[in-house]
């Protein structure tokens, strides 16, 4: 038990879930990895969702809504950490969730698909049936009527050469990833510098303040964001933190 006044409450709570998710096999063992570069990041960011994350939680809740075929990506820390979020998002934006896992197996891909049906989720996508080029086999591997043929992809924590092959077959690929410097944050068309704990939820915001906007709003939206600018953007966001922490 992790006392509720202690002053990392949030985060070890967070890191308690992964933890979990490894124990239930949900998680891979190298989502802890993932886990610890990302807090790390969060650290130097002030572990809050800053104005660049924000702008770009917008954007993105405007990609989706304006997507023809939209799927939201889902992997072990995804599924270990906001598994209930993601679902509400999954309604709000009528995008099915797809498991797509780096080190894929049937049976992680099985014990996710039965922890997100547990809590709700309805609109899945679960063939294996078709493959991203430029990937190898297992790791490319996604269903037909899901990523493969998507729009637009939300991919909350991607490798960098996935989050390439889904750009290079001409996706609007939405990252997010709390390492602005990460080839997933440089390659992606939006990329969310901002925890997966905070992001999610903040799209479904925006995708609720946004839903009955013209389409006209929503293109503005997506075309004004600038997403080399946003990540540079992020980067003075951590400068200017660092700059104003008192030692
Ligand atoms: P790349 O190949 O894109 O350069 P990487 O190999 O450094 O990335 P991985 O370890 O494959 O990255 O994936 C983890 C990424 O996910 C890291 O960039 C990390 O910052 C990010 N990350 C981990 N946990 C979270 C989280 N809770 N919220 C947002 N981002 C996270
Ligand atoms: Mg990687």
């Amino acid at each position: 038990m992790i006392p509720k006044n202690h002053p990392r409450y949030e985060s070890l709570m967070t890191r308690e879930l992964i933890v979990d998710g490894v124990e239930k096999g949900i998680t891979s063992i190298h989502g802890l990895i993932a886990q610890g570069r990302g807090e790390a990041f969060d650290y130097l960011l002030g572990e809050k969702t800053t104005e660049s994350a924000l702008n770009a939680e917008k954007a993105a809740a405007a990609a989706l809504l304006l997507a023809k075929k939209p799927v939201i990506s889902v992997n072990g820390n995804v599924a270990a950490l906001v598994p209930e979020d993601i679902i509400k998002l999954s309604g709000l934006v009528d995008a099915p969730l797809e498991v797509n896992l780096f080190h894929r197996t049937e049976e992680r891909v099985n014990n996710i698909l039965r922890h997100l049906r547990s809590l709700g989720a309805k609109n899945l996508c679960t063939k294996s049936d078709a493959q991203i080029p430029a990937l190898s086999h297992e790791r490319g591997k996604v269903d037909s009527d899901g990523i493969f043929s998507a729009d637009v992809v939300l991919v909350p924590l991607e490798d960098g050469d996935r989050c390439k092959a889904l750009v290079d077959m001409g996706k609007t690929v939405i990252a997010i990833d709390l390492n602005p410097l990460s080839r997933t944050a440089q390659c992606a068309s939006i990329t969310i510098v901002d925890n997966i704990t905070r992001a999610v939820p903040n799209i479904s915001g925006f995708a609720e303040e946004l839903k009955n906007s013209k389409k006209n709003a929503l293109l503005k939206l997506v075309d004004e964001f600038d997403n080399r600018k946003n990540l540079s953007d992020a980067v003075n966001e951590v400068l200017a933190h660092l700059a104003s922490y008192k030692y």
